[in-house]
């Protein structure tokens, strides 16, 4: 996803699998892997409900740069944007395959049972920066 190599309707088109690449989301732009994860308006809201100001110039290739709100642990902060970059992608997958769009209350709560679910995969040391996330995302969704 990083490297833009994701089934992004822009490469798909590129492929000529497609034939325009316009989001289904806000049907405005080319969707790109950067247009889904960072600057489409649902996205633009998702890091906006979890405290993140994403610079409007970041490329998807530059996620790593994005800026850690305080309230988020250092520890596994890359874990964490993985974590919403997935989520975002899986909706992305919602609305083209089945025409779901989810609404960003129910993404955020996703996030949170993910966070929980990859507690469990984690040791004692990380149980604490999970329990972060979980509070992040239910915060963010109430
Ligand atoms: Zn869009």
């Amino acid at each position: 996803m990083t490297q833009g190599r994701i089934q992004s309707k822009k490469n798909l088109l590129r492929k000529r699998i497609v034939d325009e690449d316009v989001c289904e989301e806000c049907n405005q732009e080319s969707e790109s892997a950067g247009h889904i994860v960072l600057h489409c308006p649902f996205a633009k809201r998702f890091w906006q409900a979890i405290g993140f100001q994403v610079p409007a110039d970041l490329d998807v290739h530059e996620l790593h740069l994005i800026v850690r709100p305080t309230n988020i642990p250092k520890t596994e902060f890359s874990s964490f944007v993985v974590l919403c970059c997935w989520q975002l992608w899986k909706r992305r997958n919602a609305l083209v395959f089945r025409q779901e769009a989810i609404p960003l209350s129910r993404i955020l709560r996703q996030c949170s049972e993910e966070a929980k679910n990859w507690s469990y995969r984690h040791g004692s040391k990380e149980a604490g920066v999970q329990a972060a996330w979980v509070l992040v995302f239910s915060t963010a969704s109430m």
